[in-house]
């Protein structure tokens, strides 16, 4: 039987304890996972595309069957791209569920054979976006907590640079 590899797309910006329960539990699930960060993405960033790759890539490397790579463009395009018939996605509240059955429902009109995989996030996560780490990080209270340790150093350190421009209202994650 051929590998069951799925796709893990999204934003990341920057990567969350959430995102990353989600990438330990698909990983235990299936045979390769690819991270896709969104490159080109509709909502401004606080992090380049590069850094948000690279700290995504610090975070997954105890997962050896976890690849993270930059992605354009539709989620399907991007799936076939790595032979992927899998594309998981995380939800926390019934907004996500809205936005995601629209998405779903778009997905699988584009290719019906790739199928959408819904991971339930876990209670502890259930409040934590990278919208509200930002938040938090641009009113200095500490975010050790909910971001990995790599993630949580270079936050601190794009605060003593410049203070950090949160986009946490555009971004709506
Ligand atoms: P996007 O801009 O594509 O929504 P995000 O980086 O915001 O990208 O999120 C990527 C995926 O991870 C989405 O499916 C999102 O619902 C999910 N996600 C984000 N935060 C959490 C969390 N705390 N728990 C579970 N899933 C999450």
């Amino acid at each position: 039987m051929s590998d069951r590899v799925a796709i893990y797309p999204g934003s990341f910006d920057p990567p969350t304890n959430g995102h990353l329960d989600i990438v330990e539990r698909s990983a235990r699930l299936f045979d390769r996972v690819v991270v896709g960060v969104g490159r080109n993405l509709a909502k401004k960033t606080v992090f380049t595309a590069d850094e948000r790759i690279a700290l995504m890539r610090e975070a997954c490397a105890k997962h050896p069957n976890v690849q993270v790579q930059a992605f354009d463009g539709l989620q399907v395009d991007f799936a076939k791209s790595v032979g992927a018939a899998f594309i998981i996605r995380g939800i926390r509240a019934l907004s996500d569920f809205e936005f995601e059955f629209e998405m779903g429902n778009m997905n699988r009109r584009l290719a019906p054979g790739i199928e959408m995989v819904y991971l339930m996030t876990a209670p502890e996560y259930l409040f934590l976006s990278a919208s509200r780490v930002k938040e938090l990080v641009a009113f200095g209270a500490p975010v050790d907590a909910y971001v990995p340790p790599n993630v949580a150093k270079r936050l601190r350190a794009q605060m003593g640079k410049q203070g950090l421009r949160t986009g946490a209202t555009e971004a709506n994650d």
